[in-house]
């Protein structure tokens, strides 16, 4: 479904990205681990197409993406700063996505409710955004992110801000979800045991290039080299 070839994107004269291949399948769910700044969020924004390649290719489907705009690539995108729309209600933030798809009011507010259900905010559809915390507005992002079922959904940190056992829950719910829905799903996460419970595969970064690519137990079992190992926590 995806394919990312030898992508570079430089700030300065820093590459952020350094010639990054990487290919995820239909319905296969990848997760990006890596530590700040190694350029996760990079990676999902040249995807998305909301930050231009200095080099290299993004394809889906086979098709080379350079020059679509973001909104005709089919993706969906969560941003780690979930950028709700602080005007409209949870119900509009929610429906944001399906409207664009033509979908009827009674389909919208159905979907809405199963959506909110999903992620946990149940009857949350008339409250304002802004008397939300922020669990619950990254909920309302995750939500708002799967209304209109993209080809590729893409996840930055869906989970950063959520407690533990609500992490735990959630994550285990979106993999059953996904699995139903079939939806491909390219989500950056902090937070290993995240990656680990979602993921068919884990890609580790750093620095703006793939250290690893791999099933959990793979990475897990067998870390390509010191940087993977360490960042696993192997020696602490
Ligand atoms: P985090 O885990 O903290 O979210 P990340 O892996 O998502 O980190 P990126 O946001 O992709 O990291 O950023 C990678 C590097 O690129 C960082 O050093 C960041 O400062 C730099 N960077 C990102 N966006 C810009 C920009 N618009 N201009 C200049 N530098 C940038
Ligand atoms: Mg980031």
């Amino acid at each position: 479904l995806l394919g990312v070839e030898a992508a570079t994107v430089r700030f300065g004269d820093r590459p952020v990205l350094d010639a990054v291949d990487l290919e995820v399948a239909e319905h296969e769910i990848v997760c990006v681990l890596g530590p700040s700044g190694s350029g996760k969020s990079t990676l999902l924004r040249a995807v998305a197409g909301l930050q231009p390649l200095d080099a290299g290719r993004v394809l889906l489907t086979g098709h080379d993406q350079a020059g679509v705009p973001a909104h005709r690539r089919g993706v969906g995108l969560m941003f780690q700063d979930h950028q709700l729309f602080p005007q409209r209600d949870v119900g509009g933030n929610v429906a944001f996505g399906l409207r664009m798809h033509g979908a009827s009011k009674e389909q919208q507010t159905l979907r809405v409710g199963e959506l909110l259900d999903l992620v946990g905010l149940p009857g949350a559809a008339p409250r304002a955004v802004a008397a939300l915390s922020g669990g619950e507005q990254q909920r309302v992002a995750l939500a708002r992110a799967l209304a209109p079922r993209p080809r590729l959904l893409m996840l930055d940190e869906p989970l950063g801000q959520l407690d533990r056992s609500l992490r735990e829950r959630l994550v285990v719910e979106l993999r059953q979800l996904f699995g139903q829905l079939g939806t491909t799903v390219l989500a950056v996460t902090h937070d290993q045991g995240e990656a680990f419970a979602l993921a068919d595969r884990v890609v580790v970064m750093r620095e703006g290039r793939i250290a690893q690519s791999g099933t959990p137990l793979e990475v897990w079992q067998h870390p390509a080299d010191e940087f993977v190992a360490r960042f696993l926590g192997f020696d602490n």
